[in-house]
This record gives C-alpha cells, sequence and structure tokens, in this order.
C-alpha cells in the first residue's frame, strides 16, 4: 500500500469516518499488521476502553443428524451412522442440570437440521430447560435452523419466534452465515438458508427486541473481497435494525480422520489451507475498522487457541468467549490441543496476563460483575506469566 492511500485511511480511521468497500479491500491487502491492529485498537479503546468481556457459558448439541451436508462440516451425521445422536428431551435436561456449575449464565444451543424430529420438539425442549434452569439464558437456534423450522412447521418465522421467546429463548445465535457472497457460497453451504433469508429472520428477531450476534466462517476459499462484502451486508442491516450485539470472525478448521468411522467429512479441504495466525489477527483488526455500528468483536477462542485469543486483543476484540466444557461442532475438527475447557480463574488471568481488564456479562451484554486490575506486572515479577498454549 502506498504511503497516502496509508494516511488517507489512518485519517479516515481517526477522524471517526466510515469506510468504503475499496478502502476495506485496501486493508486487507497491507502486510502491516502492526499498524492495522493500531488503528483496531484505537477503535476499540473507543468503544469499549480496556475492558475485555466474556460470559458464563456451555453448549449443548441436541442432535446431530443433519439434511444437509455443507462442505466445510465435520459435525453432522446422517441417520443411522455409528455416532448419529439425537437427545431426549429428559436427557437434554439432564445435561444441562449436569453443567450448572460454577454460576452458568447462559446455555448455547445449535443442532444439525433433523429430517423427521417434529417442531415441537424444540420449544418443548426449551421450556423444560427454562423450567430446570430459570435464571440460565437460553441463546438457541440459528437462523437456518429459524427457516428449517418454518419448513418442518407450515408456520411462519414469526409464528415460530414467537413461540420460542414464550418458551423461554434469549437469542438466536449467529451461525448459519458462513460467507454470504453466492461465488463462495454455493461451493461450501448445502442447506437452503442464503442472505435473504438470514437477515430476514435477524431483522424479526431485531423487531422482537431481541440482540442477536453475526458470524462470519473466514480462511478456506473465499477471497478478502468476499469478507469486506460479508461485513458490508451486515453493516447495512445493523443500520436499520441496530440489533446485532456482537461480530464473531471464526476460523474455518481442517478436519481429521474420525476415529469412529474412519472418514474424513470436510471435502474442502483439499483446496485450502487454514488461515495463520496472522490472517486471523488481520481479519479481526479489518472487522473492528468495517463494522463500525456493532459494538463488539468477539475471539471464540476454542477456534483460534490461546495465545492468538491474548494477542487478538490488540487488534480490535473486547469479548472472549467463556468457559466451554462441551462444544461438538468445533472439536469434531479440532487437533490443534487448544483446551475445550476454560474456567473463570483461567480467564481471568489470560486477560490480565494481556494487560487488560475483565468484565463478566451476560447474554445481553449487561455488566454482571466488573473485575478490579491486575496487580501490576512490576509488582508480580517473581510470579511467571503464564504460557497459554
Ligand atoms: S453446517 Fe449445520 S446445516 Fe450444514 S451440514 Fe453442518 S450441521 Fe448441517
Amino acid at each position: 500500500m502506498d504511503a497516502g492511500l496509508k494516511r488517507e485511511l489512518e485519517e479516515k480511521v481517526y477522524a471517526g469516518e466510515r469506510l468504503t468497500r475499496s478502502d476495506g479491500i485496501a486493508l486487507y491487502e497491507s502486510d502491516d499488521l502492526t499498524w492495522l491492529g493500531r488503528l483496531a485498537h484505537h477503535r476499540r479503546t473507543e468503544l469499549n476502553g480496556e475492558r475485555v468481556m466474556f460470559n458464563v457459558n456451555r453448549h449443548l448439541n441436541l442432535t446431530n443428524v443433519c439434511s444437509a451436508s455443507c462442505a466445510y462440516c465435520s459435525f453432522q451425521r446422517k441417520p443411522g451412522e455409528k455416532d448419529a445422536y439425537t437427545m431426549r428431551i429428559e436427557e437434554a435436561v439432564r445435561k444441562a442440570k449436569e453443567m450448572e456449575d460454577e454460576q452458568l449464565t447462559e446455555l448455547h444451543i445449535v443442532n444439525g437440521l433433523h429430517p423427521t424430529l417434529p417442531w415441537r420438539y424444540y420449544p418443548k425442549v426449551l421450556r423444560e430447560l427454562k423450567a430446570a434452569l430459570p435464571n440460565v439464558k437460553l441463546k438457541c437456534f440459528t437462523a437456518t435452523e429459524v427457516q428449517w423450522f418454518e419448513k418442518i412447521s407450515g408456520l411462519s418465522a414469526d409464528e415460530i419466534l414467537d413461540e420460542l421467546m414464550d418458551a423461554g429463548l434469549e437469542s438466536l445465535t449467529g451461525g448459519g452465515a458462513e460467507i454470504f457472497d453466492w461465488e463462495v457460497r454455493q461451493h461450501i453451504v448445502d442447506h437452503a438458508c442464503h442472505w435473504e433469508d438470514w437477515s430476514r429472520i435477524h431483522a424479526l428477531a431485531h423487531a422482537k427486541g431481541m440482540k442477536t450476534p453475526a458470524t462470519m466462517l473466514y480462511g478456506h476459499i473465499e477471497e478478502p473481497r468476499h469478507r469486506v462484502d460479508h461485513v458490508l451486508r451486515l453493516r447495512e442491516l445493523q443500520d436499520e435494525t441496530g440489533g446485532f450485539a456482537v461480530f464473531i470472525p471464526l476460523r474455518y478448521q481442517h478436519d481429521f480422520v474420525d476415529s469412529a468411522d474412519g472418514k474424513i467429512r470436510n471435502r474442502i479441504q483439499a483446496r485450502t489451507t487454514m488461515a495463520s495466525p496472522a490472517e486471523s489477527l488481520k481479519t479481526f483488526a479489518v472487522s473492528r475498522l468495517l463494522f463500525d455500528n456493532v459494538p463488539h468483536l468477539k475471539n471464540f477462542w476454542v477456534m483460534h487457541g490461546l495465545s492468538v485469543a491474548q494477542l487478538s486483543l490488540n487488534f480490535g476484540v473486547d469479548d472472549l468467549d467463556g468457559s466451554v466444557v462441551e462444544y461438538k461442532i468445533t472439536h469434531d475438527a479440532d487437533s490443534y490441543g487448544t483446551p475445550n475447557t476454560m474456567h473463570r480463574d483461567d480467564l481471568l488471568n489470560l486477560i490480565w496476563d494481556a494487560g487488560f481488564q475483565p468484565v463478566e456479562r451476560d447474554t445481553r451484554y449487561n455488566v454482571v460483575r466488573e473485575y478490579d486490575r491486575a496487580p501490576s506486572l512490576a509488582s508480580r515479577r517473581a510470579e511467571p506469566q503464564q504460557v497459554w498454549a
């Protein structure tokens, strides 16, 4: 990038001016990672100071049986496959109760598009979960699942969301977004929920008062221009609804041979590598700068590793996903040694060691607890800083 353009972009960021599509593409073309981090950190500090938010949540997947076969997905199973499963409602409640320790505040539930489970199963499971864990917020279902519910129930998304909210739904999840541009999407997504339906369902949820997350799966066959396009669509929708609470860039993961059946399910890994840590940090930084109207940027550390999670706090990220005991969708594809359990103390140390201030939040980003600042590194020189994998 020439010095003139660099200065121009820098001036725009410091003046709080909105960046354009070509600005976004130019930022991705820059190989000056420190510069990108400085710009993103400026914006992140304006919005969120030195805070790093987290919440104590658990993930639950009711079924891995799915009618679709998305090319990147290592989670889905077809009916009759050896490790296909579907939880009965009592089983889901029992599992959730087992996870209730440590002041759990949120259950995150996403599932396959089960071909024969009836629609009434879903509100029923929410009602039973809410009755069993009244203080736990239920963040459930992607827009893709809501569109699937329309298909299996004959109801509209409007009616479906009303019934799910009545059963205890607090928020949708942000999945199913992947990359919206059809040029890429047609090669990776096998279900029928694309930008038109995904945005329709989130806008509807926002109109009903929900705050929802939005995601982007990057680092596979897409190019930076597709990431820019993805964020700009979301930014435009955010201008209309103001309902997105957070943006979560998710790093595409390769699949490994499944020990249960010796299969590799991911069909795109022969065509791609995974994003390097530098590419991930760049993606966080550019996302923070372009998506100027979303309050928070999250790093789901299970997909990035803990060192990159710490570094990302200097590249626009202000939100880390909390303790996760079970997260099957990712961990079916993860052999990189990232732990799948982080406890509150681990997370606090991770944030303090990176020089930030931890704040526990709830599903709607209300503050649950502010933590003191860590003792300065100088005063705890005798203690070695923790080294994160
Ligand atoms: S990503 Fe979701 S919809 Fe696609 S195959 Fe996997 S479980 Fe099914």
